[in-house]
């Protein structure tokens, strides 16, 4: 496969750039309520400004189903765009058509302009080839800085790619693939996973392929509740299900001594109660780790050589059911080796913990940062990746 191109390698002045950004942000009585996404692509469409060219962002807000929903309008984002960039943002309220021609041919040198939501239309979700065509039809080159939305082949990731002869993925693309492609291809050793959180049958791929290239793989939170039963030990609790233990079973017998498993939990009894892993009730909620599980875990982190981290420990947004979480994060964030985290919840428990700071990368992908773990390539990256290099 080739190596992808990025923006910095591109000719950009004089060119309208379609850059595809994930600017999903919360928004609150119309205002943009965390511009976190906003600012970790402000580095692209400067360096797009600098070059001399007029970049065109698109992104989707929200799930609005294929119609117009006001409240998920991107208005409010190309706005606080403008504030933050100091520059002028035109905005239109559509992706395709009439509008949407006439705003990017009127696109001057120095100024960007922002397309309404993707989402609006039902072409995008479908990677419909006529809408992909309508949106390629405004620039001539395309950057891809939406990492976080990789792993969806949609037409204003995928679709629109074969219309361009000039495409190449942002600089927080570029990021991204950097800090994952250096873990699962080059690692400093021991490397060392921690996996966690509650979505069992999402995760146990992506598990899968980590236990084949981990040196040690940390099994927290529910995750760890399929494995325990592939040991005969009952957690009461659904999500350790036939299909995920058959999975758990073949992973214990693979890598024996790589799989480290919660030796004791915390349970809610109206508080938090400490039990050893062969004395769980199945009539409580196991809602956390335990401290020689805590303690293990930290001296495995504190021996690694490159970390990576998915997936809370417990329920630890609820209180007495955070302590794994945290003393998990705050090792990470102590240990020199180089750390690599993602996941939405896994996110804001860095930031409930005050831990993003010692973190080498934090990722700003759910699914995608899933599924690049799970050893797949993703459609949104396949297809900036076929082309010859000098296009
Ligand atoms: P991420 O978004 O980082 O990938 P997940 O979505 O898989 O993580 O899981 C996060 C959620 O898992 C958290 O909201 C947390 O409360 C929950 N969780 C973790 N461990 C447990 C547990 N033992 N019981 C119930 N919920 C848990
Ligand atoms: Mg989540």
């Amino acid at each position: 496969m080739n190596p992808i191109r990025y923006v910095d390698q591109m000719d950009l002045a004089g060119k309208r750039v379609l850059l595809r950004v994930d600017l999903n942000v919360p928004l609150r009585d119309g205002v943009v309520a965390d511009d976190s996404r906003i600012n970790a692509i402000l580095p692209t469409v400067q360096y797009i400004l600098d070059r001399g060219g007029m970049p065109i962002l698109c992104s989707h807000l929200d799930r609005p189903g294929g119609k117009r929903v006001p409240e998920y309008s991107l208005r409010p984002v190309s706005v606080r765009l403008s504030e933050l960039t100091g520059k002028k943002v035109d905005f239109v309220d559509e992706c395709v058509g009439p509008k949407a021609d006439q705003a990017a041919a009127s696109l001057t040198s120095g100024s960007m302009l922002v397309l309404e939501n993707l989402r609006f239309d039902p072409g995008e979700e479908a990677n419909d080839d006529t809408f992909a065509r309508s949106l390629a039809s405004l620039a001539d080159v395309y950057v891809d800085d939406a990492f976080a939305n990789a792993h969806r082949a949609h037409a204003s990731n995928v679709g629109v790619t074969k219309y361009f002869e000039a495409k190449a993925g942002g600089l927080l693309m570029k990021k991204e693939l950097q800090a994952l492609e250096g873990v699962l291809e080059s690692p400093d050793r021991p490397l060392v996973v921690a996996i966690g959180g509650a979505k069992v049958s999402s995760k146990i791929a992506t598990i899968e392929h980590l236990s084949e290239i981990a040196d040690r793989l940390l099994l927290g939170g529910a995750m760890a509740f399929p494995f325990l039963r592939a040991q005969g030990i009952d957690v009461g609790d659904h999500r350790a299900d036939g299909e995920a233990v058959q999975r758990a079973k073949r992973m214990l017998d693979q890598r024996p001594d790589a799989l480290v498993l919660p030796q004791d939990f915390a349970v809610d009894d109206g508080g938090r109660r400490e039990v050893d892993v062969d004395e769980l009730p199945k009539d409580q909620n196991v809602l956390d780790i335990g401290p020689r599980t805590i303690d293990r875990f930290a001296s495995e982190l504190k021996a690694a050589g490159t970390i990576v981290w998915n997936g809370p420990m417990g329920k630890f947004e609820q209180e007495g059911f955070e302590v794994g979480t945290r003393m998990v994060a705050e090792a990470i964030a102590r240990s020199p080796a180089f750390s690599l985290v993602g996941g939405g919840d896994t996110n804001a428990a860095l930031d409930r913990f005050a831990a993003r700071g010692g973190i080498s990368y934090v990722s700003t992908g759910g699914g995608a940062f899933l599924e690049m773990l799970s050893g797949r390539e993703l459609p949104a990256i396949k297809v900036l990746a076929r082309q010859t290099i000098n296009a």
